[in-house]
């Protein structure tokens, strides 16, 4: 069979392409790689997607998300995709589930937070360790917090947690932010802001949840302990493209190159949610990616056949 459209990625974004092409009357097919809701899944209370005023668990919104395409005859296989061939009409998808057609390729993998590599940094998910200050700063309202970065990201988490936090660290590597100028200003404004310069975490100290954090001062070589109640790692994201093998162009940073239609670099062929290149990643406008994405799906489709 050749489908109408494979989606790759069962995420918001993969899932929000699902309920629109299968109720546009398209065949889907959906291949997520571990549990539908993607990264959502793995977050545990989201109060900033709208409608739920007492907010969702993330894996049960992953799961209402599947349900809403299942309901119009969405298909979905959970296994990886090791490679895509996406250069002929009919683009081909080798997954652990077998070998797949379609018309068109949706492509909604997302990006993973890249991870400061510490022992207890994986376990303490959830209990003091944080990757996204928009959805997890509220756990943390008038407690201590250490966000590790000097990128745009942890400026901006930094700022964003200082209206919540009563102190916020903000612990770079080097003695000079990688983040935009423009954020100067409110940096130096913001009083509960203490920038933490040339120091790297060593260790997350903890009593099953996070207690502090021990970080190396790169010039002197010296440590010190820092106490805070959660730690968010902001060091930068990496998109989930790996199986591509280069076959769409990115931007810079890795992110597929697309713009606000989901388009690719290749026809037929539509990148929506994290993966692709844009400002702003949230669950929000992943789904409004995946609704553009069936969009230009299905006009693909009509044109080509
Ligand atoms: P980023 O720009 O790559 O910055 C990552 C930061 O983490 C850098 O300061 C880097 O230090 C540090 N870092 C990396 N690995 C580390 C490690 N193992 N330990 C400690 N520190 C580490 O990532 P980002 O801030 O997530 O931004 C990603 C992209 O999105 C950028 O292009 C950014 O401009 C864009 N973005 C834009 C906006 C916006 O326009 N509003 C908001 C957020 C992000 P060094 O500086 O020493 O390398």
């Amino acid at each position: 069979m050749i489908y109408d459209v494979v989606i790759i990625g069962g995420g918001p974004a993969g899932y929000t392409a699902a309920l629109y092409c299968v109720r546009s009357g398209l065949s889907v097919l959906v291949l997520e790689k571990l549990s539908p809701g993607g990264q959502m899944a793995a977050t545990s209370v989201i109060d900033n997607y709208p409608g739920f005023e007492e907010g969702i668990e993330g894996f049960d919104l992953g799961q209402k998300m599947k349900a809403c395409a299942d309901r119009f005859g969405a298909k979905t296989l959970l296994g990886e995709v090791f490679s895509v061939d996406l250069k002929s009409d009919i683009k081909k998808i080798e997954s652990s589930e077998g070998g797949f057609e379609a018309k068109t390729v949706i492509i909604a993998t997302g990006a993973s937070p890249r991870k400061l590599g510490l022992p207890e940094e994986e376990s303490l998910g959830g209990r003091g360790v944080a990757y996204c200050a928009t959805c997890d700063g509220m756990f943390f309202k008038g407690k201590t917090v250490a966000v590790i970065g000097g990128g745009n990201s942890a400026v901006e988490d930094a700022l964003y947690l200082s209206k919540l936090c009563k102190k916020v660290y903000l612990i770079h590597r080097r003695n000079e932010l990688r983040a935009a100028s423009v954020y100067k200003p409110a940096l130096e404004k913001a009083e509960h802001i203490e920038i933490v310069w040339n120091s790297v975490v060593k260790n997350i100290l903890h009593g099953g949840t996070v207690t502090g954090i021990t970080v190396e001062d790169t010039v002197s070589g010296k440590t010190s302990d820092i106490a805070c109640d959660g730690v968010f790692v902001a060091v930068g994201r990496i998109p989930n493209t790996a199986f591509l093998k280069g076959a769409l162009e990115t931007d810079t940073n890795g992110y597929i190159a697309a713009d606000e239609t989901t388009q690719t670099s290749i026809p037929g062929v539509f990148a929506a949610g994290d993966v692709r290149t844009k400002p702003l990643r949230q669950i929000v406008n992943a789904c409004a990616d995946g609704a553009c994405a069936s969009k230009f799906a299905e006009e693909y489709i009509s044109v080509h056949g």
